[in-house]
């Protein structure tokens, strides 16, 4: 018999607690599962991917709205937008999937669900509600918080973060954003076309930092053209209360400083892992301003604590916290030794039209030092696009120097979905020769990927020494029309 009360305790109950909370009671453990919230479903949930593609969704509709004209239909009049409605549709959308993601469903599957705050007395056992719970495992799963940049005045300054921007009750007139990663970028374009006067400061030169610039420019150029001002290469100087709104002083890299002012700010500047008030520093848990370290195997440096999602630091995504999860469940309740593996972890950041990527970018073989080819089909020459009124983007395929694809990056309509075709054949090993020769259904804009390998190949295909040996196996004529 086992000296502990569960078999594998988890601490936070977001897309990683939950994949492994339900994994491990499903497969006979005894599983104890701590939230600190007063539901379950983590950020993703509840301030994160669900809540923020919905409100992508009511600016999209607002845009085409607005946009009626170039569908060839009637100007229509429009109406300006109560933010109070769509937060009652945010949360609508929120309460169906909380269902999914109750504490009686888990239940159901064998966990026992608590709420409060725990902190860890020794590496087994963490104390909460006056009461102890030991466990043989632990996972740590708490999540991440927006990281506030320690400029002069910010404490001082009112601003939102992504837990309270959903459900605001008006529409800022104006808003400064602090960062350009795909949180700021996405938040940016929503609000600009609810209607909000948006802002966007970035230190560095580009936005979306982690994309190929050419692409991240992309993005920003068509932010730009529906009204979003962009002070790249910016540093922010202090913010303040300026009395009818918040001021932001930024300084551009000559040094001249600006005052920026408007309605709200939100701070969208990157995360940090949630590590503290659960008693780590008692237990010697190695940790540091990202979050807590792990290997390969997603294990601390207590071999029998393990951490998984956004609190590593690592790729913050709810697919990544969910692969990282059931990581921790090949290792620490089916005792097969199993490795994270990120090559081809995809991620896609959902302005309009869509940046979606997986495997390397150009960015990523530079700083490797690996030589690569680069491919490009572009949206504007895919029928459906066109039909579509979404004409912008291309994709753009990366080979190694014998042909085998490192990455593929596509920016265009519907790319999140897109990319989905490349995770099957990256991760499967399928050949480019088997991608090229599969039959797509015509119209879609699925039909690019095939092209874009369809242009690696017909270089090939279409090459003198195949028209040559054509011409002496059946004395082809030639051109029946121009010349080459
Ligand atoms: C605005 C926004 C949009 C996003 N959009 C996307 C997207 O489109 N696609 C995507 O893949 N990712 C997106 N993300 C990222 C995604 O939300 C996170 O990567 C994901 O939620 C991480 O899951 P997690 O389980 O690590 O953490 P979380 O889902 O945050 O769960 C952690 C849980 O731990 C709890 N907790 C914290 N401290 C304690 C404690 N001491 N004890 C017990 N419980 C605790 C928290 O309350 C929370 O419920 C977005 C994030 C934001 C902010």
């Amino acid at each position: 018999m086992s000296k502990y009360d569960f078999d594998i305790g988890i601490l936070g109950g977001g897309a990683a607690g939950l994949t492994v909370a339900s994994g491990a009671s499903r497969f006979g453990a005894g599983t104890l599962l701590i939230e600190k919230e007063k539901a379950l479903g983590g950020d993703c949930l509840h301030y994160g991917c669900v809540p923020s593609k919905t409100l992508i969704r009511t600016a999209h509709v607002y845009h085409l709205m607005k946009n009626a004209k170039k569908f060839g239909l009637p100007d229509i009049e429009i109406k300006p937008v109560d933010y109070r409605d769509v937060a009652r549709r945010i949360q609508s959308v929120i309460d169906i999937i909380q269902k999914h993601d109750s504490e009686e469903r888990f239940c159901k599957l064998g966990v026992k669900v608590e709420f409060g705050n725990a902190a860890f007395v020794d590496d087994h056992a963490v104390r909460m509600n006056g009461n102890t719970y030991s466990a043989k495992k632990w996972v740590i799963s708490t999540g991440s918080s927006p990281d506030v940049p320690p400029v002069e005045g910010i404490d001082t300054t009112p601003y939102i973060t992504n837990k309270e921007i959903f459900s605001l009750d008006s529409l800022p007139k104006s808003m400064i954003v602090i960062g350009a990663g795909p949180v700021a970028i996405e938040m940016a374009q929503a609000f600009c076309r609810l209607g909000t006067k948006v802002t966007v400061i970035q230190r560095s030169g580009q936005i979306l930092s982690k994309e190929d610039k050419d692409l991240a420019d992309e993005v920003m150029r068509v932010l730009m053209t529906e009204g979003i001002t962009f002070y790249l290469n910016t540093a922010i100087v202090r913010t303040g209360d300026s009395g009818n709104g918040r001021e932001v002083i930024i300084k551009n890299r000559e040094g001249r400083e600006m005052s920026l002012k408007a309605d709200r700010i939100l701070v969208a500047l990157g995360r940090k892992g949630n590590t503290e008030g659960m008693g780590l520093e008692e237990i010697s848990l190695n940790f540091d301003k990202k979050g807590i370290s792990v290997d390969e195997r997603m294990r601390t440096n207590h071999a029998h604590i393990y951490a998984a999602g956004d609190v590593t630091g690592a790729f913050q995504f709810t697919h990544a916290a969910g692969y990282e999860g059931s990581i921790v469940l090949s290792n620490a309740i089916l005792h097969l030794p199993r490795k994270v593996n990120y090559t081809y972890l995809p991620w896609c950041t959902y302005t309009h039209p869509e940046l979606a990527s997986i495997g390397m970018n150009e960015k990523r073989a530079k700083e490797s030092g690996i030589e690569y080819t680069v491919w490009k089909e572009e949206f504007r020459a895919n029928d459906r696009s066109l039909a579509e009124g979404e004409d912008t983007g291309r994709v753009k395929m990366l080979l190694d120097t014998k042909g085998k694809p490192l990455g593929v990056q596509i920016f265009g309509p519907h790319a999140g979905e897109l990319v989905s075709e490349w995770v099957a054949a990256l991760n499967g090993g399928v050949k480019l020769s088997t991608l090229a020769g599969a039959v797509h259904p015509y119209p879609t804009l699925a039909e690019i990927n095939k092209r874009v390998v369809g242009n690696y190949f017909s270089g090939r295909i279409f090459s003198d020494k195949v028209k040559k040996t054509l011409k002496f196996l059946f004395n082809f004529k030639g051109r029946a029309c121009g010349n080459e």
